[in-house]
């Protein structure tokens, strides 16, 4: 079986070891060729099974790989040899997605995790530590909320929110000395606003600091954030990437292009000590921060991917770009469906003409802006309630970005751990509605929304 490399992740990652020819150190991998669209590459990048092997990518069910020798090993566990040789920290079904995933966003590599949660807190703890501090967007999924506010802060690193339209000044001061990185989502869960991607890459680099961009939403099918400067894209495999609701995962992919040797990471340019004093940059170069999350922190933590997972999720992808079309097509008739009826105080899509973020959704976000839209109702809260409570077809779940449409009232859910100072900053009304519209057809889908607003 042959895996197939990412035009140049793997490159990248054995260049700096000496070695030219990948061949000889790596039977299973060549150079993918350049310039595949979006579409193919879901079908065909990450694997390519050769002369009587199995066409879709096998799951390679085992903890654990044989070798020859001790040496042999032993070369493994210096990283002077690549090859799979524990399943924590790779195997060829998650390794064959990491490849496809890192195609589509055209990064020099990618690392899947365990959740989404896994790829944000690993993506992050690869950068900063006790002492640190991070300047992230206000808007972001309340999970990420809690684990910056909560869970990371217990570790030492701060977090300074902040409101992704204010102007540069205003946002210049969130900066420290000991800022590490600047941290924002493509289209905000559940809010739906549109990251300024360039602008915020063009802040973090003036301070010499990583963008990091969770574009879950988005996908590669719709944004590459790495198109406009961000250094590390985040997804939760869970939502659109799988798409079916059958497998949480988290995937974080490396532009290559951010320089770690400013002097503001020294994790990256100091000898590591648990490898007998390998350096990242040196070792790995472009690859050095997706190398350093895979052996160092997955290593570490154990938040890894399955291959079953893996698995599912490329089923997911096989099929995103034709997913991605259809919940785009629905959700913009959904949208304006809402827009016009007469119990809806306000919707937030930024497709809809009038939409204060329309102009950067045209930049960012040409071909649509996924399938989620929020909303709320002249009635509030209580009316809200009636509504989702009304509905037949659409169910209420705590997902979004599935096939099926479903509701979900963030603020008794997926926020509920936020102060109304906090979810007043998020985007967030205490009658917000998020709306996850599928790909049943519009008609029962705007069926279902009418009758569930009769009773609203
Ligand atoms: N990022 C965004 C934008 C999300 O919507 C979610 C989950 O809803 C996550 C991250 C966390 O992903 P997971 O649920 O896979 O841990």
């Amino acid at each position: 079986m042959r895996m197939v490399a990412t035009s140049t992740s793997l490159r990248y990652f054995f260049k700096p070891l000496g070695i030219q020819a990948l061949a000889d150190i790596f039977p299973y991998h060549r150079i993918f060729e350049d310039g595949m669209k979006t579409e193919s590459l879901c079908l065909h990048a990450g694997y390519e099974p050769q002369n009587g092997e199995p066409r879709v990518v096998p799951i390679t069910q085992s903890t654990t790989f044989r070798y020859e020798s001790t040496a042999a090993v032993a070369r493994l566990f210096d990283l002077e040899d690549a090859g799979f040789f524990y399943t924590r920290l790779g195997n060829p079904t998650v390794d064959a997605v990491e490849r496809k995933i890192a195609a589509l966003e055209g990064g020099v590599g990618a690392l899947c995790t365990s959740s989404g949660q896994a790829a944000s807190m690993l993506a992050l703890l690869n950068i900063a530590q006790s002492g640190d501090h991070v300047v992230s967007a206000s808007s972001i999924y309340g999970g990420t909320f809690n684990l910056f506010a909560v869970t990371l802060k217990k570790l030492g690193i701060e977090f300074t929110f902040v409101d992704q339209n204010a102007s540069d000044a205003e946002l210049e001061k969130a900066f420290r000395p000991n800022t590490r990185a600047v941290f924002g989502e493509t289209l905000t869960n559940p809010s739906m606003d549109v990251l300024d991607i360039e602008r915020f890459a063009r802040l973090a680099h003036r301070h010499r600091l990583p963008l990091l961009v969770d574009s879950t939403f988005a996908t590669p099918v719709l944004c590459r954030p790495f198109e406009y400067g961000a250094d590390i894209v985040i997804h939760s495999t869970t939502k659109y990437m799988d798409g079916h609701a059958l497998q949480m995962g988290g995937v974080i992919v490396d532009s290559g292009n951010f320089d770690w040797t400013s002097g503001k990471f020294p994790e990256f340019t100091e000898p590591d000590p648990s490898y007998h004093g390998l350096v990242y940059t040196t070792a790995f170069g472009k690859a050095a921060y997706i190398v350093k999350a895979r052996v160092q922190l997955m290593r570490d933590m154990g938040c890894c991917q399955s291959p079953q997972g893996a698995f599912y999720i490329n089923q997911g992808l096989e099929t995103l770009p034709l997913r991605m079309e259809r919940h785009c097509r629905n959700a913009e008739k959904a949208a304006s469906f809402l827009q016009e009826h007469s119990k809806v105080a306000s919707v937030n899509y930024p497709r809809l003409p009038d939409n204060a973020n329309k102009a950067l959704a045209d930049k960012y976000l040409p071909d649509g802006c996924s399938g989620v839209i929020s909303f709320s109702l002249k009635g509030g809260r209580e009316a809200g309630v009636r509504f989702i409570d009304s509905l037949k077809m659409i169910s209420l779940e705590v997902h979004v970005a599935d096939i099926r449409t479903c509701v979900l009232h963030p603020a008794s859910s997926t926020h509920r751990q936020l102060t109304d100072e906090q979810l007043h900053d998020a985007g967030i009304t205490p009658g917000t509605i998020r709306l996850s519209v599928g790909l049943e057809h519009i008609d029962d889908i705007l069926a279902d929304l009418a009758q569930a607003l009769e009773q609203a």
